[in-house]
């Protein structure tokens, strides 16, 4: 049987690490139907979106989807396409895996973390009032009659949402995660201590829903002190799940632990439907050069696997891609000991050791 996968490329170093990906899963035997389709600035002028509705329905239809990074202007032009896709298929949680394979270099021994964000509100609702505004004008009013607070006129506003029932489901999440994935720990994000009604909310919610799971050890950290403990003992935790915004920057920190964006997979999942995507963005300086590390969208590659119940070809891909990194010497500058390193592939080349790896490995398993 072949599995009915949305692929959607993107845009940057996107297409290579895309390509490189999709050689690597059909190598590992089990067949795909890949229903590609391209989003982002690319496809605006001819559909006056940079995500149409085609797209949508496609992932909807197959259930899962494979994409690589898209573009997101700044400050002008359109939202991210990313988010919306996000908050359009109600893919509520984000699940960033953050292992440490040997022979990567890193200040760090035995990290593997992963970090469950909760992907649809939080300051990423969308939210906002640009500066000057006639509603921006008509919060600042509100605000200085209910608070009595004065906002200066010149300000611009994103509300930062956190509700009762996406924390309860986002933290059912993580620990069902754990439990599945047989995780001893759960760690809550949070900055309760200042925001009592948005991240205060998120932490009750989370202390109740850790009732309903005796058998995993749960405990709470204050984000600004959740930075400073990753950085100096990373082993310490192990599930971790923490709202929208800080989840998008601590997956990032993580991904530095373990060898940088390179290297960091990623899913966004709801009850039905699922997005495979790197952690990294679209690295627009590094476009068509053949240059970009492709592992974080293989790794991707792996967790869909996993998510199709395709458990012994995800156990096969993920151990081709540790042997690549292990031998260190078909891989991207970025895994080289020094950036400059003159003997560093480029993403084909590593796809086709991973090939290679895996062709050996079913051989031997043959023989
Ligand atoms: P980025 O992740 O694209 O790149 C930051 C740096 O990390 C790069 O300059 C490069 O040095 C390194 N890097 C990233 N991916 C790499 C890879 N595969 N191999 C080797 N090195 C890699 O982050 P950015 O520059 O902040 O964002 C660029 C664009 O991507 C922005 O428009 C942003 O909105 C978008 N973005 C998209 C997604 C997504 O599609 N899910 C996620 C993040 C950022």
């Amino acid at each position: 049987m072949a599995y009915n996968v949305t692929l959607i490329p993107g845009d940057g170093i996107g297409p290579e690490v895309t390509e490189a990906t999709r050689r690597v899963l059909e190598a590992t035997g089990v067949a795909f139907n890949w229903e590609v389709l391209n989003a982002g600035a690319g496809v605006l002028d001819r559909y006056d979106t940079p995500l149409p509705a085609h797209v949508l329905q496609s992932i909807r239809k197959n259930k899962v989807a494979l994409k690589g990074p898209v573009t997101t202007p700044v400050g002008t032009g359109f939202r991210s396409v990313n988010v919306a896709l996000r908050k359009e298929l109600d893919l509520y949680a984000c699940l960033r895996p953050c292992k440490l394979y040997p022979g990567i270099p890193s200040l760090f021994k035995d990290v593997d973390i992963v970090i469950v964000r909760e992907n649809t509100e939080d300051l990423y609702a969308g939210i906002e009032f640009e500066e000057g505004s006639p509603e921006a004008g008509k919060l600042i009013r509100l605000i200085a009659e209910t608070k009595g607070d004065k906002v200066k006129l010149d300000s611009g506003f994103s509300i930062k949402i956190i509700s009762r029932t996406a924390s309860r489901r986002i933290a059912r999440f993580a620990f069902e995660y754990a439990r599945a994935y047989k995780r001893r720990k759960v760690t809550a994000i949070h900055k309760a201590n200042i925001m009592k009604f948005s991240d205060g909310l998120f932490l009750t919610i989370a202390r109740e829903v850790a009732k309903e799971y005796p058998d995993i050890e749960f405990e709470d950290r204050l984000v600004d002190n959740m930075t400073m403990q990753l950085v100096k003992r990373p082993q310490q935790f192990d599930v971790v799940v923490t709202p929208n915004l800080y989840g998008d920057i601590l997956s990032d920190l993580c991904a530095g632990l373990v060898g940088g964006l390179g290297v960091a997979p990623g899913a966004n999942i709801g009850d039905e439907l699922a997005v495979f995507e790197p952690t990294h963005g679209s690295a627009p300086k590094y476009t068509g050069q053949n240059k970009a590390n492709p592992m974080g969208m293989m790794l991707s590659g792996v967790m869909m696997l996993h998510h199709l119940g395709e458990i012994r070809a995800a156990e096969r891909l993920e151990k081709a891609i540790a042997d690549v990194i292990a031998e260190g010497k078909n891989v991207t500058y970025d895994l080289k000991p020094s950036i400059t390193n003159t003997e560093a592939v480029g993403t084909s080349q590593v796809a086709d050791a991973v090939i290679e790896k895996l062709e050996k490995a079913s051989n031997t398993y043959q023989n």
